[in-house]
């Protein structure tokens, strides 16, 4: 147990909306560091937020969508730049090692990235509970793009549950993913658009007494959540906010 903070570098959708950087939130705890999601401007917030990726042990990533996984090989290639010793952990649904090789393959050919570093990949179960150094990860499939492998995380980190549903329209499978949780970070992209694969707040406000989070906090804003900001009840993420927790 110890104090944990959370820390929002991204939480705009896929567009930027509202000029909030792609999906990334840092969780930093007493014996672990770690990033969950990694989307492709992320890394610029990492910078502005003062996070020095040296301390960072482990990159969970939701799915594989640009906007929350596209930033990694920016991150690989300045770690290999600065040859970087220290372990870094990857944990993804499965194909994230073939996926990250193809990106920087793409993006920096030639650079031999993947071989200059200490990186080990992991893939996460559904059936069970991952144990990672100082963290459980257990996931959950949700509704998003299936070629994305979209799932969502329940991190248990320092004697605490961070949850955080990844893209997904309404599944119940929300429902046991908040459960207990200390933060329940919910994507929430649109106000009251159907939109297959995202959730919308008058969905959320439906099914939210069945949510037994402690603590809600919602995340991947577009511009139609923005322009009904006034009428959300619930707290909204934007990049810089920190939660202890
Ligand atoms: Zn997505």
């Amino acid at each position: 147990m110890g104090e944990l903070t959370v820390t929002i570098i991204g939480c705009g959708d896929a567009f930027t909306s509202g000029g909030q950087l792609h999906t990334c939130f840092s969780i930093k705890a007493p014996h672990t560091n770690l990033l969950i999601d990694c989307g492709a401007t992320a890394y610029c917030g990492i910078k502005k937020q003062g996070i020095k990726i040296d301390d960072i042990d482990t990159i969970v990533i939701s799915h594989f969508h640009g906007d929350h996984y596209g930033g990694v090989p920016f991150l690989l290639l300045e770690e290999a730049v600065r040859n970087r010793e220290k372990p870094l952990t990857i944990i993804s649904p499965p194909t994230g090692k073939e996926r990250i090789t193809r990106l920087l393959d793409q993006l920096y050919p030639g650079s031999n990235v993947l071989n200059k570093l200490n990186l080990i990949f992991k893939n996460y179960r559904i059936d069970g509970v991952l144990q990672a150094d100082h963290l459980e990860i257990a996931a959950f499939p949700v509704e998003h793009a299936v070629d994305t492998l979209p799932h969502g995380l329940r991190l248990g980190v320092a004697g605490k549950i961070i949850s955080f549903t990844g893209d997904t329209g309404w599944t119940p499978m929300l429902i046991e993913l908040a459960r207990d949780a200390d933060l329940f970070i919910c994507e929430c992209n649109y106000y009251h658009s159907e939109v297959k694969g995202h959730m919308n707040y008058e969905t959320l406000l439906a099914y939210d007494d069945q949510l037994l989070y402690k603590q809600l906090l919602l995340t991947h804003l577009g511009d139609e959540m923005i322009r009904h900001r006034d009428q959300i009840r619930h707290p909204c993420a934007h990049d810089g906010l920190n939660v202890v927790l």
